[in-house]
C-alpha cells in the first residue's frame, strides 16, 4: 500500500485558502490591538485549518481504501455500501466535513466506517481532542463556564448543555471501566492492563478512618478502613452559600462499602490529584 500524502497542488489550493482568508481580514487586523488581533487569527486559523485536516483524512481514506474490511463483530470481509459517508465534527483547529467509506457485513448486517477506528473517532459531533479537552475543564468548571473558556482559548462555541451531556458520558465510560477492573481484582485476577484503560481525567477521593473494636481475644484493637470513590463531575451547589463542590460518585467495591460514608470531602478525607 502507498503512503498516504497530499499533492502538491491540494497543498497549493490549501496555501491559496490560507493568503485569501487573511486577506480578506487585513482591514480588521490592522484597526484592532493586540487581543482582537489574537482573535481574529484565531478565527482565520480554524477556518483554514479544517480544510487542511479534511484533505489529511481524505489522503489517509485513500491509503486505507485498498484493505479488505472485516466485520468487528464476526471477522467476516464487509461489502462496501457507501464510498463517501459523509460527518460533521467539531475540532479543536477547526470544523471538519469528512467523508469515510461505510461497509456492511452480510452475516451479522453490522455497519461500520472502519477508517473511524483508524482515527481514534469516537461517537458523537467532537473530535476526540476537543472531547478530552471539554471534559477535563468539566471535571473541575461548571458547565457554562466550559462553554466560556472553550470560546474564549480555542474560539469556538459550544453549547452548555452539550458540554454537560458529553463530560456525563465519558464520566459514566471511566466508572464502568473502573468498575471492571475493581471486578477483575475480587475475583483474583489481573485488572485491565493501565494501556487499556481509557477512562479520561478523574479526581479520586480517598478517604482513611480507624476505629478501637473490642475483639475475640478481649482486647481493644484498632481497625483501619478505607475508602475511595471518584469526585464528580455532577456538581452540588450549597442554596445556602452558593458554593459548589463536586458531588462523590458510587463506590467502586463492596468491600470499602462498609466503611463509613462521608457526606462531603470534609473530615479525614483527601483529595489525591488526577489519573
Ligand atoms: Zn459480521
Amino acid at each position: 500500500m502507498d503512503r498516504s500524502q497530499l499533492s502538491a497542488s491540494i497543498i497549493g489550493e490549501l496555501a491559496q485558502l490560507f493568503t485569501e482568508t487573511l486577506g480578506r481580514n487585513v482591514p480588521e487586523l490592522l484597526e484592532s490591538d493586540l487581543d482582537g488581533i489574537e482573535q481574529r487569527l484565531q478565527e482565520v486559523a480554524r477556518r483554514v485549518c479544517g480544510p487542511v485536516v479534511e484533505q489529511v483524512i481524505q489522503a489517509i481514506a485513500l491509503a486505507e481504501s485498498g484493505k479488505r474490511s472485516r466485520c468487528p463483530q464476526c471477522r467476516q470481509p464487509m461489502r462496501l455500501v457507501d464510498a463517501q459517508r459523509r460527518r460533521n465534527l467539531r475540532g479543536l483547529v477547526g470544523d471538519y466535513a469528512i467523508a469515510r467509506p461505510y461497509f456492511v457485513c452480510e452475516r451479522c448486517h453490522q455497519g461500520c466506517c472502519p477508517l473511524d477506528e483508524r482515527l481514534g473517532i469516537g461517537p458523537g459531533e467532537w473530535s476526540p481532542g476537543l472531547t478530552r479537552v471539554a471534559c477535563r475543564l468539566g471535571i473541575d468548571e461548571a458547565f457554562g463556564e466550559v462553554a466560556d473558556v472553550l470560546s474564549e482559548t480555542l474560539r469556538i462555541e459550544l453549547p452548555t448543555e452539550t458540554i454537560r451531556r458529553v463530560t456525563e458520558q465519558i464520566g459514566s465510560v471511566a466508572e464502568d471501566e473502573a468498575q471492571s477492573a475493581v471486578v477483575l481484582a475480587q475475583a483474583g485476577k489481573e485488572p485491565l492492563a493501565s494501556q487499556e484503560v481509557k477512562a479520561q481525567s478523574a479526581t479520586l477521593l480517598v478517604e482513611v478512618d480507624g476505629a478501637m473494636v473490642h475483639e475475640t481475644d478481649g482486647e481493644w484493637h484498632e481497625v483501619k478502613s478505607g475508602l475511595a470513590a471518584p469526585l464528580g463531575p455532577e456538581v452540588l451547589v450549597d442554596e445556602r452559600t452558593g458554593r459548589s463542590t463536586l458531588a462523590m460518585g458510587s463506590l467502586p467495591t463492596a468491600r470499602v462499602s462498609r466503611a463509613p460514608r462521608r457526606s462531603g470531602i470534609e473530615s479525614t478525607s483527601r483529595r489525591v490529584g488526577k489519573g
